[in-house]
């Protein structure tokens, strides 16, 4: 009984093993100690494959699921907030425009000059049940959007992003206006 309380049962993040390893092997090197072995942790060292992992469903769904259980631990889940609490209090409120971006001084300018003539700003438009876009910019009786263009959709994959969603808020009626800008 007393090994037992030293020890702590792991899952191996990489072959799914599970595995017991003394807590204050866990304490000099959490890293190293995480998986089952040394062929596990060399691979969970490479970035290459920490990179492939990240686009595998089976590890993404095994991760939330692992963090979702951990989380209703009280201890785990205290641990959790409190930090959470210390980031808040430390950075503050991390409020910003839509997708999490701060507006960027573009943006501002524009809105400076688009909202006192009636458009508004972070509009909703819902395209399918639950799921929506959020315009920059939109002058809802009319159904004009304009939307600020930085550099991110200048990326091959955003454009096709962007003409799946031109298309389906033209079918809603929207006429979408682009505005580049650096
Ligand atoms: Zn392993």
């Amino acid at each position: 009984m007393k090994t037992s309380s030293k020890k702590k049962r792991l899952l191996c993040p990489i072959c799914h093993r599970i595995f017991w390893r003394y807590k204050s092997a866990l304490k000099i090197n959490k890293a190293k100690s995480s998986c089952c072995s040394k062929e596990c942790a060399h691979k969970l060292k490479s970035v290459d494959y920490r990179r492939r992992l990240a686009t595998n469903p089976v590890w993404v769904k095994n991760v939330s699921e692992g963090t979702k259980k951990a989380m209703r631990r009280p201890k785990t889940r205290n641990k959790h907030l409190a930090g959470l609490k210390r980031a808040l209090k430390k950075h503050g409120v991390n409020f910003k425009g839509g997708q999490n971006q701060e507006p960027v001084a573009f943006v501002k300018s524009l809105a400076e000059v688009l909202l006192p003539i009636g458009f508004i700003q972070e509009h909703r438009v819902f395209w399918s049940k639950g799921r929506w876009y959020l315009l920059d910019f939109a002058y809802v009786q009319e159904k004009i959007a304009v939307e600020c263009d930085g550099p991110k959709h200048r990326a091959q994959k955003q454009k096709q992003y962007d003409k799946i969603r031109n298309t389906r808020l033209k079918k809603l009626g929207w006429k979408v206006v682009h505005v580049p800008h650096l």
